[in-house]
């Protein structure tokens, strides 16, 4: 029997709220959306129209898939970040609302800045980054990753947000010392990969499974990328310039730590929306 398409929406909700999604709401319109080529404001304009038979077929594969433990992320290939859109895929993590509080405290700094170089180290799709950029007209934005994948959707998501004259994608490995022609940042923010590597095993079957390992094995002790970032790109930081970065829980000591031990200093750390301590920024000491 053809169902329409609020049908087909609750249809799924239910469907996945019997699973016990959470955002069974959130993801039941993404799905629907998806396998229609819709907008939201279209999908609720046409809710009483009927669905043809291959949408619905379409929407119920992509409902098998997301129950099979696929992010609807990646199954409809875009996700929400700090108000814009931004093409992502199993090549970069899932911008995820705790780093929300890594653009937060960036944003606050650089309004005081005035015209400013800002790097995005570990970009993934570049939803740092573009955030920063969104926020703050004055600033010009490196992304930097190592992963091609990465930096072709950096591409898709600086043009389609209409960045291209400010942020562009750069090829940078985090473990190893830049190539001089990166040039000198007053702020750098950095997600790093943080997992420590025993623990990747454990984590929830739809980051373990489906998000890539390169964006989460921080290492043995999950501080690799802290490490190698205080020391080997202190130098791309101006002296007095600030570093973000965005921590794991329980981790924040430790890479105060590791800043210090690198000649940073005026060391502070805050919480996420969850009260965890997520964000630890320093800034580059002068050298003596
Ligand atoms: N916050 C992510 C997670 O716990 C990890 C992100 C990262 O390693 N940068 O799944």
């Amino acid at each position: 029997m053809a169902t329409t398409y609020s049908g087909l929406y609750l249809e799924i909700r239910r469907e996945l709220k019997y699973a016990g999604s959470i955002a069974s709401d959130l993801a039941a319109r993404e799905l629907v959306c998806a396998a229609s080529d819709k907008t939201k404001e279209a999908l609720f304009r046409d809710g009483g129209l009927y669905v043809s038979a291959d949408i619905e077929a379409r929407a119920r594969e992509l409902l098998r898939r997301h129950l099979d433990g696929e992010p609807v992320a990646y199954i409809i290939g875009e996700w929400e970040f700090y108000g814009l859109t931004l093409a992502v895929s199993p090549s970069v993590l899932i911008p995820r609302p705790d780093t929300e509080t890594l653009v937060d405290r960036a944003v606050d700094y650089l309004r005081e800045c005035g015209p400013c170089r800002v790097l995005d180290l570990c970009t993934g799709c570049g939803c740092v980054g573009l955030a920063v950029a969104a926020q703050i007209p004055e600033a010009k934005v490196v992304l930097g990753d190592i992963s091609d994948e990465a930096l072709k959707l950096c591409s898709r998501n600086i043009w389609s947000n209409s960045f291209s004259g400010r942020v562009v994608p750069v090829q940078a490995d985090a473990l190893r010392k830049p190539d001089r022609r990166i040039g000198v940042f007053q702020c750098i923010v950095c997600n790093p990969p943080y997992i420590a590597s025993g623990d990747i095993d454990g984590l929830d079957a739809s980051v373990r499974d489906y998000e890539p390992r390169l964006a989460l094995d921080g290492g043995p002790d999950g501080l690799d990328f802290y490490r190698s970032i205080a020391g080997k790109w202190r130098n791309a930081l101006y002296p007095r310039g600030r570093i973000f970065f965005e921590v794991g829980a329980g981790q924040s000591v430790a890479v105060g730590r590791i800043l210090r031990d690198n000649g940073f200093g005026e060391i502070e750390s805050c919480e996420d929306r969850n009260g965890v301590r997520r964000v630890v920024t320093a800034i580059r000491y002068p050298d003596i």
